[in-house]
Protein backbone atom coordinates (compact mmCIF):
# COMPACT_ATOMS: atom_id res chain seq x y z
CA UNK A 1 0.00 0.00 0.00
CA UNK A 2 1.55 3.28 -0.97
CA UNK A 3 1.32 6.23 1.59
CA UNK A 4 1.77 10.06 0.32
CA UNK A 5 3.15 12.61 2.86
CA UNK A 6 1.78 15.69 3.12
CA UNK A 7 4.95 17.30 1.07
CA UNK A 8 3.44 14.52 -1.76
CA UNK A 9 -0.04 16.03 -1.75
CA UNK A 10 1.73 19.50 -1.60
CA UNK A 11 3.67 18.77 -4.60
CA UNK A 12 0.82 17.49 -6.53
CA UNK A 13 -1.02 20.83 -5.75
CA UNK A 14 1.28 22.89 -7.53
CA UNK A 15 0.76 21.40 -10.83
CA UNK A 16 -2.71 22.70 -10.87
CA UNK A 17 -4.17 25.56 -12.89
CA UNK A 18 -6.12 28.09 -11.51
CA UNK A 19 -8.30 30.35 -13.75
CA UNK A 20 -9.09 33.24 -10.92
CA UNK A 21 -12.42 35.14 -11.20
CA UNK A 22 -12.62 38.62 -9.75
CA UNK A 23 -15.68 37.67 -8.06
CA UNK A 24 -15.81 34.90 -5.58
CA UNK A 25 -17.91 31.55 -5.82
CA UNK A 26 -18.21 31.70 -1.72
CA UNK A 27 -19.06 34.04 0.54
CA UNK A 28 -20.35 34.03 4.00
CA UNK A 29 -24.27 34.24 4.73
CA UNK A 30 -24.19 36.08 8.27
CA UNK A 31 -20.90 36.88 9.76
CA UNK A 32 -22.77 36.80 13.27
CA UNK A 33 -23.45 33.22 12.87
CA UNK A 34 -19.43 32.90 12.80
CA UNK A 35 -18.69 34.78 15.53
CA UNK A 36 -20.90 32.75 17.69
CA UNK A 37 -19.54 29.55 16.06
CA UNK A 38 -17.29 26.94 18.57
CA UNK A 39 -16.16 24.81 16.17
CA UNK A 40 -15.27 27.01 13.30
CA UNK A 41 -14.06 23.83 11.67
CA UNK A 42 -13.99 25.52 8.17
CA UNK A 43 -10.46 27.04 9.48
CA UNK A 44 -8.93 23.32 9.87
CA UNK A 45 -11.04 21.28 7.33
CA UNK A 46 -10.05 23.61 4.15
CA UNK A 47 -7.21 22.12 2.41
CA UNK A 48 -6.66 24.94 0.57
CA UNK A 49 -6.74 27.25 3.83
CA UNK A 50 -9.24 29.26 2.01
CA UNK A 51 -10.64 30.53 5.52
CA UNK A 52 -9.31 32.83 8.10
CA UNK A 53 -10.21 34.93 10.96
CA UNK A 54 -9.62 38.54 10.01
CA UNK A 55 -10.52 41.35 12.71
CA UNK A 56 -12.86 39.31 13.84
CA UNK A 57 -14.21 38.16 11.05
CA UNK A 58 -14.23 35.18 9.17
CA UNK A 59 -12.67 35.81 5.57
CA UNK A 60 -12.37 33.77 2.41
CA UNK A 61 -9.27 34.00 -0.26
CA UNK A 62 -11.64 32.21 -3.12
CA UNK A 63 -8.56 32.24 -5.39
CA UNK A 64 -7.36 28.97 -3.97
CA UNK A 65 -10.21 26.53 -3.86
CA UNK A 66 -9.95 23.61 -5.00
CA UNK A 67 -13.83 23.21 -5.05
CA UNK A 68 -14.06 19.76 -3.13
CA UNK A 69 -16.90 20.94 -1.32
CA UNK A 70 -15.94 19.93 2.24
CA UNK A 71 -16.29 23.24 3.67
CA UNK A 72 -20.34 23.03 2.28
CA UNK A 73 -21.03 19.78 3.63
CA UNK A 74 -19.00 20.52 7.19
CA UNK A 75 -19.97 23.96 8.27
CA UNK A 76 -22.51 23.18 11.15
CA UNK A 77 -24.60 26.51 10.82
CA UNK A 78 -24.77 26.04 6.98
CA UNK A 79 -23.21 29.59 6.88
CA UNK A 80 -21.41 29.07 4.10
CA UNK A 81 -22.73 29.80 0.65
CA UNK A 82 -21.13 27.98 -1.84
CA UNK A 83 -21.34 27.69 -5.60
CA UNK A 84 -18.94 26.31 -8.17
CA UNK A 85 -17.15 29.23 -10.27
CA UNK A 86 -18.30 30.75 -13.02
CA UNK A 87 -17.93 28.55 -16.18
CA UNK A 88 -13.83 29.10 -17.24
CA UNK A 89 -12.93 29.82 -14.36
CA UNK A 90 -11.57 28.28 -11.43
CA UNK A 91 -9.11 25.00 -10.68
CA UNK A 92 -7.87 22.44 -13.45
CA UNK A 93 -6.38 19.36 -11.99
CA UNK A 94 -3.28 17.94 -13.86
CA UNK A 95 -2.27 14.81 -12.78
CA UNK A 96 1.25 14.04 -12.17
S1 LIG B 1 -17.71 26.63 10.38
FE1 LIG B 1 -19.32 27.82 9.32
S2 LIG B 1 -20.30 29.07 10.91
FE2 LIG B 1 -18.39 28.27 11.74
S3 LIG B 1 -16.88 29.91 11.37
FE3 LIG B 1 -16.78 28.50 9.61
S4 LIG B 1 -18.21 29.31 8.07
FE4 LIG B 1 -18.67 30.30 10.05
S1 LIG C 1 -14.55 23.82 -1.48
FE1 LIG C 1 -12.78 22.78 -0.49
S2 LIG C 1 -10.99 23.95 -1.12
FE2 LIG C 1 -12.79 25.22 -1.56
S3 LIG C 1 -13.02 26.49 0.24
FE3 LIG C 1 -14.31 24.69 0.57
S4 LIG C 1 -13.01 23.23 1.69
FE4 LIG C 1 -11.67 24.81 0.81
Amino acid sequence: MSTQTKADIEEKLYLNHYTVDTQSHLSIKEQSVCAACQRKICLTICPAKVYEIRDGETSISYEGCLECGACRITCPHSNIEWTLPRGGFGIQYRLA
